[in-house]
């Protein structure tokens, strides 16, 4: 069975606030269970935001939103490149990827779907498939960039675990107008999951590879 327990897990945000918004309640309640939690952000998104915030507003947002979920200020690692454009830099984000694997050396990789329309979230889950195509793959869902989604695997998380995944996207200040930010999607999306898997709450994640 695929445990969440004592393992090294590496989670890929093409954005920050996609590794909180996919799978945060996972993150939580891994952490809960003596894994190790890497979390890697791509694009800190500094041209998407409104004019009034500092440019690195979004490198703030990211170190307090993962330290509410309980990652290691040490295991929170940021690149620069520029939102929308990460296809541009498909063979330099495979050597980061590469580089990371030979670092952390996973278990498990949280990254975005193989359906995810968005083009940065396709590139990072295509590049990721690739560069730990011997680690198991779970890519989590973001339902407003997802046509269809395959549900394959269930996690089932606490009442505690989704108040910390909420918690931790309430740090996202210059985000928080966007309908998936709320409170009632998020734990609606959680509930829906959690009766499909016959539990209170969960998050539902596409197989993308399995190693056990
Ligand atoms: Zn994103």
């Amino acid at each position: 069975m695929l445990q969440l327990k004592n393992k090294k897990i590496l989670v890929l945000a093409p954005h920050t606030d996609d590794g909180e918004l996919g799978c945060g309640a996972t993150i939580s309640r891994a952490l809960s269970e003596g894994s190790e939690v890497y979390y890697v952000a791509f694009s800190t998104a500094e041209d998407s935001l409104p004019p009034e915030f500092p440019r690195d507003q979004l490198v703030k947002e990211v170190k307090e939103a993962t330290s509410r979920l309980g990652i290691d200020r040490e295991h929170l690692i940021i690149y620069n490149y520029e939102v929308r454009k990460l296809n541009y830099h498909r063979q330099q984000i495979l050597e980061d990827l590469v580089q990371l694997n030979a670092k952390i050396s996973p278990d498990i990789v949280f990254m975005p779907s193989t359906q995810d329309i968005h083009q940065d979230h396709i590139t990072i889950s295509q590049e990721a498939t690739r560069a730990f195509k011997y680690c198991t793959l779970l890519g989590y869902e973001l339902p407003w960039n997802n046509l269809s989604l395959n549900t394959d695997c269930f996690i089932s998380v606490t009442e505690e675990d989704v108040r910390r995944k909420i918690f931790a996207l309430e740090a996202y200040i210059t985000q928080r107008n966007r309908k998936y930010m709320g409170k009632g999607f998020l734990r609606s999306l959680a509930v829906v999951r959690g009766v499909q898997s016959d539990g209170e709450y969960a998050e539902a994640f596409e197989v993308i590879r399995v190693l056990l």
